[in-house]
């Protein structure tokens, strides 16, 4: 069985036969179909993020159940299965309470020594899922059984990236019909967030990008304008589309306290602004405290696009069956699991959307 294993801080991933771990009694093993290429793989295996090494990247895939453990209840052998970001036990004070984002199985899934690897050590899998694999075995709680005719290749992208933005301009700011959204950063999870708020029917949504095919791309999943923040001042270029007054919502999805504090200005009065980027982990953030209070801007953290993955993927899938959400044009590329650090070298140079591991 194929594993592609992250030994060493931004050095190339390893492919390697393992042998599969042992399937515990809350365990599934899923032979994975899809998975693709996120961020946050390349901030984990850059070391922008709290993994220990070793481990094995991937937390955006789906494939098929092949086996159960003993006290499985949520799938069964053959069930075709979406690998989610962050597990959701649904029985946890925060399962419970509508924030399966925060579910408490989080930690555990995380640090579970899943891999026996060739330099004798043991691995990780990445969020607990580790999909840059031909299998995985999962905790239950981080797999949702999913009935749809999607490709592998577009329900994938649900796992993290899409159901990220998405949910952010869904669950997190509530864009309501006719309003103003600027969204910073137009990769996979920013055309997410262009594509949330024109199925909440956002009327104006500016795509800011420098790069010029995301720009493009953006446009083609539903950016009524876009804006080259090297052509002129980004902040100045969106008030100019909306009256001067700024967006009602403005959504930051690149990680930068900078473009954070961009996402701010360009908020107007009373709006709301999300921030949906993954930071370094010492970034900080300094707001002018006066202007932050008296303009009655709302601020706005958003984990895993606030999803609640036992409600919101039937719902996001539901969305791209019928043509409201489109998944297909954010696949750029596709590889195969022995070409994975091409794919993460793309991604590291920013080119095209997204990549799957088919
Ligand atoms: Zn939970
Ligand atoms: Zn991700």
């Amino acid at each position: 069985m194929k594993a592609a294993v992250a030994y060493e801080l931004g050095k190339p991933l390893v492919v390697e036969d393992l042998v599969l771990p042992a399937i515990g009694p809350n365990d599934v093993l899923v032979r994975l179909s899809a998975s693709g290429i996120c961020h946050t793989d390349l901030a984990a295996i850059e070391g922008m993020t709290p993994t220990p090494f070793p481990f094995v990247p991937g937390h955006e895939g789906c494939g098929v159940v092949e086996a159960v453990g003993s006290d499985v209840h949520r799938v069964e052998v053959d069930s075709r299965v979406l690998a989610s970001v962050s597990p959701a036990c649904g029985s946890c004070w925060w399962c419970v309470n509508s924030m399966s984002n925060m579910c408490e199985m989080g930690n555990t899934v995380r640090t579970t020594q899943r891999w026996s690897v060739s330099d004798g050590g043991s691995a990780t899998a990445l969020c607990g899922c580790g999909t840059f694999a031909e299998a995985m075995v999962v905790h239950e709680a981080s797999v949702v059984p999913v009935e749809t005719s999607l490709a592998d290749e577009e329900l994938a992208l649900l796992g993290c990236g899409v159901t990220t933005g998405l949910g952010a301009a869904l669950n997190t700011a509530r864009v309501v019909p006719g309003s103003n959204v600027a969204v910073i950063g137009c990769g996979g999870v920013g055309q997410s967030v262009i594509q949330g708020a024109r199925i909440a029917g956002a009327a104006v949504i500016v795509g800011i990008d420098p790069a010029a095919s995301r720009r493009q791309a953006s446009l083609v999943v539903g950016a009524t304008h876009v804006v080259d923040p090297a052509e002129a001042d980004p902040v100045e270029q969106v008030r100019a589309l909306t009256h001067g007054r700024g967006v009602d919502y403005s959504f930051e999805v690149v990680g930068s306290a900078d473009l954070m504090l961009q996402a701010l200005d360009m908020a107007r009065r009373g709006g709301t602004v999300t921030l949906v980027g993954m930071p370094p982990m010492d970034a900080t953030l300094s707001l002018p405290a006066f202007r932050t209070v008296f303009s009655g801007k709302k601020i706005l953290g958003s984990v895993m696009g606030d999803a609640q993955v036992l409600r919101d993927f039937p719902r996001f899938i539901a969305l791209a069956e019928t043509g409201r959400l489109d998944l297909g044009s954010l696949v750029s590329r596709r590889i195969r699991l022995d070409e994975i650090n091409d794919g993460l070298d793309a991604l590291h140079r920013a080119e095209g959307v997204r990549t799957v591991v088919l």
